[in-house]
């Protein structure tokens, strides 16, 4: 028997608490995220659809918490390039593991290490593109600042 899948997408407004790693400026702040999930099933399509949209809410939640990370202070102006540049290595990471892998394995099997090289040479211009400067995100509404605590 087959699984059948079913995929649902979760869409919302999310307020995520902010702190602007620069000045310490404290708000709320309003995001719109969206995010899908598939869950695969066999007879309870219900409980899978239930998963599924319980997944696709956390996600959007998840990208909303990562996506007011990276906002630009209101106050300052200035976002957090740290984190920022953390995504970037991250990527860039990823995209290497990636070239290795694929010259290991293009290496044995033609039997020759230096096929192997390759596979890096090809990753080469993805790992620019994952290196691309991560830009801070758009579309947040600061809402009212919260009480300075001090
Ligand atoms: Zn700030």
């Amino acid at each position: 028997m087959r699984a059948r899948f079913v995929t649902t997408d979760a869409f919302g407004a999310f307020i995520v608490p902010y702190r602007c790693v620069h000045c310490g400026f404290t708000a709320q702040a309003k995001i719109h995220a969206y995010a899908e999930s598939s869950q695969a099933y066999y007879f309870d399509s219900d409980a899978a659809a239930n998963r599924a949209q319980a997944k696709a809410t956390d996600g959007a939640a998840d990208k909303a918490v990562a996506g007011v990370a990276l906002a630009t202070c209101p106050k300052c102006g200035r976002y957090d390039e740290k984190a920022a540049g953390h995504k970037r290595l991250v990527r860039v990471i990823g995209v290497i593991l990636v070239g290795l892998v694929a010259g290991a394995i293009a290496g044995w099997y033609f039997g020759r290490w230096w096929v192997g090289v390759f596979g890096l040479a090809v990753a080469l211009p993805f790992v620019k593109t994952a290196a691309a400067r991560v830009p801070p995100t758009r579309g947040v509404e600061f809402l009212a600042a919260d009480e300075p605590t001090a």
